[in-house]
């Protein structure tokens, strides 16, 4: 099945290239919003952002403003010009919103894992054609984050748009969640109309770096980038971390290069029409290569068989990553990546020879 969605064919294109969206992560005060949003008007932002309710991983935290904030922020959208968004998790979070005329929602990371709940808020956007942006599911689970827009697509939604602010994992990294880009690269493959923002703060979790994220994803021609903002980041209600001043963002955006898109420039096109065909046969190469790997591992099992050995023989596991990382570091090529890929060929080879093993026993 295609995932085409019915997206409304002027979307993507009404969007400004790069797409700039900033604002603190929680609404705190009427000065602390109006005071952001004054600064991020003064610097060419396209859309302001402010967390009502926050969905926070412990209770006893701050939980957000709640409605009282959002008067607030249409306070900024009428005496700034500015456009608003905030995220919406339930139906009331929708009426409210429509009531105080939001002009864009967007749907949490810890809502698009639950479809009652992406239903619900569907639901309540019946015959409300306004744009909706959905954060990627806290889960690397594309097909979770993609059901989430044809939900919101089959009650009549067609201004849909993409957010990437990282995936959660158990062991700590420098990411507070993990980018896995290529799931937001897949999506784009799956849904090509689709515009997508990146998301850097959530994805860093703090100031460094945010600047090398909102980098790679212009680079990646995603359309815009999402940052959070705050007067005095250190003292911020929640995330104080991972948010800026409006000063440092605008030295942020400053540095940051736009590139036109290939298929502008033909030159470029040709060129890199070749470098991709050398790519693609190099990659048939490598599939020949694990293809004779897998038949000699499927030997192995066959002699193992024979002579009765057991197949995991953790000494060699152990000199093969030892060797290979050894040889990763001479061929500079990152060693996560190297035993991450020698992992998953050893667990093949291992399923190679158990199937050999298996032969002829059932
Ligand atoms: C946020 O943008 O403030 C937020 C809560 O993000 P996420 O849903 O990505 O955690
Ligand atoms: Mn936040």
């Amino acid at each position: 099945m295609p995932d085409e969605l019915n997206l409304d064919k002027y979307w993507a294109k009404s969007l400004k290239r790069p797409f700039y969206i900033a604002g603190p992560c929680s609404a705190e005060s009427e000065e602390q919003v109006f005071d952001t949003a004054k600064s991020l008007k003064s610097i060419g932002i396209d859309l302001f952002r402010a967390g009502i309710w926050k969905p926070r991983t412990r209770p006893n935290s701050f939980e957000g403003i709640g409605a009282v904030g959002l008067p607030w922020l249409k306070r900024v959208k009428d005496e700034l010009n500015l456009p608003i968004t905030i995220e919406v998790a339930n139906p009331r979070h929708v009426e409210l919103a429509l009531e105080y005329g939001i002009d864009v929602l967007w749907i949490g990371a810890r809502t698009t894992v639950n479809p009652f709940q992406v239903q619900e808020i569907a639901e309540a956007l019946k015959g409300v054609d306004i744009p909706v942006i959905v954060k990627n599911p806290v889960n690397p689970d594309i097909n979770l984050w993609i059901g989430a827009f044809e939900r919101l697509n089959n009650v009549g939604i067609t201004k849909l748009a993409a957010m990437h602010r990282g995936f959660s994992t158990y062991e700590k990294s420098v990411f507070r969640n993990a980018p896995q880009w290529e799931i937001p690269i897949d999506l784009k493959r799956r849904l090509p109309h689709l515009p997508i923002f990146c998301d850097p703060s959530h994805i860093m979790g703090k100031r460094e770096g945010l600047g090398e994220v909102a980098q790679k994803a212009l680079d990646l021609n995603y359309n815009g980038i999402m940052l959070e903002t705050h007067p005095n980041p250190a003292k911020a209600w929640s995330d104080p971390e991972q948010q800026v001043t409006p000063r440092q963002l605008n030295e942020m955006l400053g540095k940051l290069v736009i590139r036109q898109q290939a298929t502008d420039i033909s030159a470029a096109k040709n060129e890199l029409e070749k470098l991709r065909a050398n790519i693609d046969r190099i990659d048939y190469l490598t599939l020949d290569l694990l293809a004779e790997r897998m038949d000699v591992a499927r030997k192995i099992g066959a002699y193992k068989k024979e002579n009765n050995i057991t197949i995991l023989a953790p000494e060699r596991w152990d000199e093969i990553i030892k060797t290979r990382s050894a040889k990763s570091e001479e061929k500079k090529l990152t060693l996560e990546f190297i035993l991450n890929l020698f992992r998953d060929i050893h667990n093949e080879s291992i399923h190679q020879q158990t199937s050999v093993m298996r032969d002829g026993e059932d």
